[in-house]
C-alpha cells in the first residue's frame, strides 16, 4: 500500500522566543497563531499519539514526525518529556522524531530527554554572524547568532551527539558568498546541512529576486555546487545530494522535489489538521482545509482518505502545461506549492524559482556528465 503520509509536523508551541524577519508564521499576514494556546495540551498530545498509532498500523510503513513551532523547546523539560514519552509509547524508534529548533534554548537537560526518547535535533542557522544576524533576530532586534552557536556547541558536546545532532538548516541569502557560508558550516563540525529558498511567489517575489527570469538563487546554488564538488572531504548538503540522486536514477521522497508524491500533514497547536503551513505565505488561511477537522475527534485515518486530503495531495503535483511538458519536471517537480502562487491563477503556475532550478539542474547534469558521461 502506498504511504498515506510521509511526514507529520506537530506545531507543539505556537509562540517563538525569537523573531526572524522572514518568518512565514508571524510576518506574512496570517495571525492564526495568536488564537492558539501557547502549547499543545496534554489532551491534544494524547489524541495525536493515538491517531498516529492507527495510521502507523494502517499504512504499515514508518513516517517521520517533526516537532515544530514557534519554537518547540519553549515547551520546557516537563512538557517535552510528556510529549516524547507519549509518542514513543506508541511509535517505535523506526519512526524518526526530530525537533527543528532555532537553537537558542538548547540545554543539556532537554537533550537528555531527547536522547532518552530517540528524538534528534536540527538547528536553524543561516551562516556566519553577519549573514545570520541580518535575518534571525530576537524580539529586541538584535542578532541571535552568538546564542545559536552556543546552543549548537551544547548539542555537539552531548554524549549522545552522534544520534542527536541532525545537522543544520539554512535559508539562502542570495547576496551572501556561498563558499563562505559552506566553509562556515563545515567549521562548525555539522554532520550535514540543508538549504531552503526564501518564501515568495509570483505576486511577491522572493527577497533578492529581480524578476521571474532572473537567477540570483540559481547562481548562488550553482556556486555552492561547484564548491561542494571541489571539496575532497565535503560536508553533506542534503538538497544537492537528493537532486544528484534523482538525476542518477534514484527515488527521493521529499517535498518540492521530483515527482514522487509526498504526504505531509500538519497538526496545529490546538489539534486542527492543516495543510503545509508554509502556504500561509500565499494568503491568509491558505493552509486550511475546507472542513475544519481536529485530531481530537479521533478520525485521522478517515480524513487521510477524504476528498479534502486527496485534493491537497493533487495540489502538490504541478498542473500548469509549462511544467507538465517541461524536460526538468522529473527533478524539479514544479517546486514547492507556495512558490507557485499568483493571485490571478492560484497555484496553477510554474515555480517562481523556475529559471533558478533550470540553471542549477543544467549545471548538475554537466558536472555528472564529466564523471559518468551524459545523464538523462
Ligand atoms: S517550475 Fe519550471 S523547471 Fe520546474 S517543472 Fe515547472 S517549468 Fe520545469
Amino acid at each position: 500500500m502506498e504511504a498515506l503520509i510521509d511526514t507529520v509536523l506537530l506545531k507543539v508551541a505556537s509562540r517563538c522566543n525569537i523573531n526572524c524577519t522572514y518568518c512565514y508564521v508571524y510576518h506574512m499576514g496570517d495571525d492564526n497563531w495568536s488564537r492558539q494556546g501557547k502549547f499543545m495540551s496534554g489532551e491534544t498530545i494524547e489524541a495525536t499519539a493515538r491517531e498516529l498509532k492507527k495510521v502507523a498500523d494502517l499504512q504499515g510503513k514508518p513516517f517521520s514526525i517533526v516537532l515544530h513551532g514557534g519554537e518547540p523547546f519553549l515547551l520546557g523539560a516537563e512538557r517535552l518529556k510528556f510529549l516524547l514519552s507519549t509518542l514513543r509509547n506508541v511509535l517505535s524508534p523506526e519512526f524518526p522524531i526530530s525537533i527543528q529548533t532555532n537553537g537558542v534554548l538548547i540545554t543539556p537537560e532537554l537533550l537528555d530527554i531527547c536522547s532518552s526518547y530517540r528524538a534528534s535535533v536540527a538547528v536553524s542557522i543561516d551562516g556566519p554572524k553577519e549573514i545570520h544576524d541580518q535575518w534571525r533576530i530576537g524580539h529586541t532586534g538584535s542578532g541571535t547568532f552568538d546564542e545559536v552557536v552556543k546552543g549548537y556547541q551544547i548539542l555537539k558536546a552531548h554524549p549522545d551527539h552522534l544520534f542527536l545532532n541532525a545537522g543544520l538548516l539554512a535559508v539562502v541569502d542570495p547576496f551572501s558568498d556561498p563558499a563562505e557560508v559552506y566553509y562556515f558550516f563545515k567549521s562548525l563540525g555539522a554532520p550535514s546541512v540543508d538549504f531552503l529558498y526564501k518564501d515568495g511567489n509570483h505576486d511577491r517575489l522572493p527577497f533578492g529576486k529581480r524578476s521571474l527570469f532572473s537567477t540570483e538563487y540559481g547562481n548562488w546554488m550553482v556556486r555552492l555546487l561547484q564548491v561542494y564538488l571541489a571539496d575532497h572531504e565535503p560536508l553533506p548538503i542534503r538538497v544537492l545530494d537528493d537532486m544528484l540522486k534523482v538525476l542518477l536514477g534514484g527515488i527521493v521522497s521529499k517535498e518540492g522535489l521530483g515527482i514522487t508524491d509526498f504526504g505531509i500533514l500538519i497538526v496545529d497547536t490546538d489539534g486542527t489538521l492543516t495543510k503545509n503551513d508554509t502556504l500561509k505565505s500565499a494568503f491568509n488561511g491558505a493552509d486550511q482545509f475546507s472542513q475544519s477537522v481536529n485530531i481530537k475527534n479521533g478520525d485521522l485515518s478517515t480524513f487521510l482518505y477524504s476528498e479534502d486530503f486527496e485534493e491537497y495531495r493533487r495540489m502538490q503535483r504541478p498542473s500548469v502545461a509549462q511544467c507538465l511538458k517541461c524536460p526538468y519536471l522529473d527533478l524539479c517537480g514544479g517546486g514547492m506549492i507556495l512558490h507557485r502562487w499568483k493571485n490571478e491563477t492560484g497555484f496553477n503556475n510554474t515555480s517562481v524559482y523556475c529559471a533558478d532550478q533550470m540553471l542549477l539542474i543544467d549545471e548538475m547534469k554537466a558536472a555528472l556528465a564529466k564523471i559518468y558521461g551524459n545523464v538523462a
